[in-house]
């Protein structure tokens, strides 16, 4: 399916290949690389069983009851009934019993530290702290060079973690106010290796034409922000490939006549539901990706007791210069709303603002757009990996079930990487051919999506780490932090 022309290449094409491509896709499709084609993955080498376990492959609904997965050098060979399979010698085996079988999942929202001077140790740590949460793609929103040489580490298998998917340093207001400067930074980040573009706020409509059209002209496609100057119908119209944080569709879907100096609760209460339908469609029809990042906008417009967030269990996994720096960061964010506007009811405002929100996601969810799992940690408040657990419940508030969760980690993100990043799809289900990135589960998350929090083991590319692994070193990591 990788030799068909990158969608990537032609702007008009993205719109077309993408909008086909959205139905579900048939699980042959996702099975057809024959297995003699696929090559093994680097830096994984041996032969696993994962033995009598709940497969949930995600490429369709459900639960395959007491089957053996069977890995060899990275990659799926063989998923079937327990006693079907026949283990070689030399087999690892992983008992699967009364345990759970899902393809790992991805952040698609992450940072890794753009700053070239953080200590090797904390950005492993931050990348263990994904795959003991079964993340095993991440990608990268806001880029530098030397995560390029982690990627490919990371590719490699020298370095434990995530696959690592890397977007470029960003295009906003202040790197690319001309055109020029647009069409140089595009050029030099496809030139360097990014896989794609992030464009955060202050760019210009006009300078944003240019920056598509070099975009489609050298190959890399743009996601993040949408900058108020382009707006968000013009952004999908142009072919952004993710929308993140639901970036310009709370302004897009206002009612008009609304006062210019309407307060932040007025304006959060004034959606109108036939634009919310309208832009839903749009999108659906673009074929455009989102990437909610709903718990991050809640805690940025609800009023949150920084004690309470901060004494989270998952927390005990942040450094204590992070944890300040998000309490921080809230305390500034609150001082300059609550001097903007000292008298408005900010519980109402929050819970309206959350409210608008989830609506929004639901109505584009209902309308067949494709959703993309992600957070935004290490953001504000997002612990990396332990933020997933935060942002699920909301996606289940807006109506999106648990399997179409599951897939939003999965299936869709291999979507995502085949037709607009132009990278390998083989991944993002359990079916034979896959390269081998799975999580084994103490409960079936198609019954509570809490179970997700049992990780008993983690295979990223064939490295498999087990839950005890996983457990020590997150005590280790805890420890460390601790004060
Ligand atoms: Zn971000």
């Amino acid at each position: 399916m990788h030799d068909r022309p990158s969608a990537r290449a032609v702007p008009g094409m993205i719109l077309l290949i993408t909008a086909l491509a959205l139905p579900a896709c048939a699980p042959e499709d996702q099975a057809s690389p024959g297995l003699d084609a696929a090559e093994g993955v680097a830096g994984a080498e041996g032969t696993y069983a994962i033995v009598d376990v709940g497969v949930i492959p995600v490429d369709r609904e459900g639960v395959l009851e007491g089957h053996t997965v069977l890995i060899q050098d990275g990659r799926i060979v063989e998923v079937a009934p327990a006693d079907e399979v026949d283990v070689p010698a030399e087999t690892r085996t992983i008992p699967g019993e009364g345990r759970f079988l899902i393809p790992g999942l991805a952040e698609m929202h992450g940072h890794v530290s753009p700053d070239p001077a953080t200590p090797r140790e904390e950005m492993e740590d931050v990348l263990f702290l994904f795959l003991a949460n079964g993340i095993t793609t991440v990608r990268g929103m806001l880029g530098a060079p030397h995560q390029l040489e982690l990627r490919d580490a990371l590719q490699r298998g020298e370095v434990l973690g995530p696959h690592f998917i890397v977007g470029a340093p960003s295009l906003n207001g202040n790197t690319a106010p001309t055109p020029e400067d647009a069409e140089r930074l595009v050029r030099e980040h496809a030139e360097a290796g990014y896989d794609l573009l992030k464009i955060h706020p202050g760019l210009e409509r006009h300078v944003w034409d240019h920056m598509t059209e070099i975009a489609g002209e050298v190959g890399i496609t743009y996601a993040g922000h949408v900058p108020a100057d382009v707006g968000i119908r013009h952004a999908l119209e142009t072919g952004i490939s993710t929308v993140d944080h639901l970036d310009g569709y709370l302004e897009g879907t206002r009612a008009d006549g609304l006062s210019a100096d309407a307060t932040p609760l007025e304006r959060f209460q004034a959606t109108d539901e036939a634009k919310v339908d309208e832009l839903a469609e749009l999108t659906r029809e673009t074929g455009t990706w989102l990437v909610p990042t709903m718990y991050l906008w809640e805690n940025f417009f609800n009023p949150v007791e920084v004690d309470s967030v901060l004494a989270l269990p998952e927390m005990q996994y942040a450094p204590r210069e992070m944890r300040e720096g998000w309490a921080n960061q809230n305390e500034n964010r609150w001082r300059n709303q609550w001097e903007q506007y000292p008298d408005l009811d900010w519980d109402a405002t929050g819970a309206a603002h959350a409210e608008a929100r989830v609506e929004i996601l639901r109505a584009l969810h209902e309308a067949g757009a494709g959703v993309l799992l992600g957070t935004d940690a290490p953001q504000m408040f997002n612990v990396p990996g332990f933020a997933m657990h935060r942002e699920i419940p909301i996606m289940e508030r807006a109506g999106m079930s648990r399997h179409e969760i599951l897939e939003s980690g999965s299936l869709n993100v291999a979507r995502y990487a085949d037709e607009d990043l132009g990278l390998p799809g083989d991944f993002g289900a359990i079916v034979p051919g896959h390269r081998a990135d799975l999580v084994l589960l103490g409960g079936n998350p198609l019954e509570d999506l809490a179970h997700l929090e049992q990780v008993e083991g983690v295979m990223v590319g064939g490295t498999w780490i087990s839950g005890e692994e996983i457990r020590e070193r997150l005590e280790q990591m805890a420890g460390r932090f601790a004060n």
